[in-house]
């Protein structure tokens, strides 16, 4: 098979963990699989160099020393505890080296000029996957494994010059990508790839947003045509529920992407929601792979899967920390503007809807949001609605959750609906507001932070999702 294997920062969090992911590709490779690696940078280096970026863009020049010493050393120390032969050693080393001092030179233009254009930040956060490739082909190589490092841009993935959240464009892609790759395939080569970062058709580097190397992934597989791509996780696999909450919760073996998105949206993202997004446009299956256990199959994610009879309900998953904002007046019936200023006041402000709600006599419509942007989105509502004569109040509450029943097998299954809700109220839990996707893909409902854990146990049971299937 040919497969692209993505690591996230966990993966490749210091020398032990690059060694292991060493020996799982080593391992696959000798089953004869044709692989391509993408990497993400090491767990949490990406955090500081934005936080460098940031400082430096303020003048902070006294700071990027310190800060490039500290991000050498990391790097060297996991170069040194992964990989054993010295010529691959030196060459990993020299490379950290070099970009570093490009590092370095890149932050102190950025402080001498005092700011940070949306240009240079991408450019500077970044390096995490530039540092991070090099070591892993140094680990491969030193297994006797051939091995080239590529940034996304030398992958050949091209895009518009969006920074920060830049989008691929997938023809010139895919002709670049299956012009460097595939020989390097065909000679038994392993291209280690920069997750993340790709570059304009100018040359410029660009970053695909946070958490990208997913989408980096997915890009890949779908250019080459892979037959799988594997995201290897510190996690079994996609749960039929959070493992913390719910002892008995179990792997789930095959999901589609819809199903996938929908348990994203609600709490359980695995895989960036761009990622999943792309493999299913490119009908590209995706596996999430155990890293503690490699044999394992994972969850298989593809675009369509069997529902078989009474297997309605996939998973229970729940968003803790939520506010429900109700914004409410007499006059709102009839007028379907309301709604969508609501969320365009919202989405000006950068505030996620989670559920949205509106009852049926349009008195009122209440919309979920994460707790943090709680006060925020309240006073931006209010701001701008309270004026008009529509409404008469913007309220909120907090403390509390989300719980989403996911499963393609609802739709159509008259009853669950109701089983969802009997089961509430035989627990004594009270729900705050209901939402149903019009794709029947979920039931969502709001009930009080303390009610969730139990709510989601229940759930569980009643729909026997602890028991193989
Ligand atoms: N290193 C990038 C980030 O932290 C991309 C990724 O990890 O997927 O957002
Ligand atoms: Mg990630």
């Amino acid at each position: 098979m040919k497969i692209v294997m993505k690591f996230g920062g966990v993966s490749v969090a210091d020398g032990e963990s690059m060694k292991r992911v060493g020996e799982i590709v080593n391992r696959f490779r000798g089953e004869g699989h044709q692989l391509v690696v993408v990497t993400s940078a090491m767990h949490n280096v990406t955090d500081s160099l934005l936080d460098i970026a940031a400082k430096a863009g303020k003048g902070q020049r006294d700071l990027v020393l310190e800060f490039v010493d500290e991000t050498r050393r990391r790097h060297a120390e996991s170069a040194k505890t992964a990989i054993a032969d010295s010529e691959a050693l030196d060459e990993t080393l020299q490379a950290i080296e070099s970009k570093c001092e490009d590092l370095k030179n890149i932050l102190l233009g950025v402080a001498h000029i005092g700011e940070l254009t949306p240009r240079s930040k991408d450019f500077v956060i970044g390096y995490g996957e530039r540092f991070s490739a090099p070591i892993l082909r140094g680990v491969l190589r030193d297994l006797g494994i051939e091995s080239e490092a590529l940034t996304g841009g030398e992958a050949g993935i091209v895009t518009d010059d969006h920074f920060g959240g830049a989008e691929p464009l997938m023809n010139v892609t895919t002709l670049e990508v299956r012009q460097v790759i595939d020989p390097m395939l065909e000679k038994g080569v392993i291209p280690v790839v920069s997750g993340f970062i790709a570059s304009t058709q100018e040359g410029t580097q660009t970053t695909l947003g946070r958490g990208g190397s997913d989408f980096t992934a997915s890009i890949i597989g779908a250019a080459i045509r892979a037959d799988e791509v594997w995201v290897w996780k510190d996690v079994e696999g996609l749960m039929t529920a959070n493992p913390k909450m719910v002892p008995d919760a179990r792997m789930i073996d095959r999901i589609s992407f819809s199903e996938a998105m929908e348990l994203a949206h609600f709490g359980a993202q695995v895989i960036h929601p761009k990622a999943l997004e792309s493999a299913a446009r490119f009908q590209l299956p995706f596996r999430v792979k155990s890293l503690s256990r490699p044999d394992g199959g994972g969850t298989l994610i593809v675009k369509e899967v069997k529902v078989k009879d009474g297997d309605v309900v996939k998973a229970i998953t729940n968003i803790d920390d939520v506010d429900l904002i109700t914004v409410s007046g007499a006059s709102m019936v009839g007028t379907p503007r309301l709604a969508a200023r609501v969320l365009d006041i919202l989405t000006d402000e950068d505030v996620d809807v989670l559920m949205i709600s509106q009852s049926s006599s349009e008195e009122n419509i209440t919309l979920a949001i994460p707790k943090d942007d709680g006060s925020r989105a309240q006073n931006a509502l209010e701001l701008s609605l309270l004026g008009s004569k529509q409404v008469r109040e913007v309220s909120i509450e907090a403390g509390l959750s989300i719980v989403a029943v996911v499963g393609a097998g609802m739709k159509g299954t008259p009853g669950v609906a109701a089983r969802v809700f009997r089961t509430m109220a035989e627990n004594s839990v009270n729900i705050r507001a209901i939402a149903q996707g019009s794709s029947e893909l979920n039931i969502s409902f709001i009930i009080r932070k303390h009610d969730a854990a139990g709510a989601v146990k229940a759930l569980h049971d009643d729909f026997r999702l602890g028991e193989a299937g």
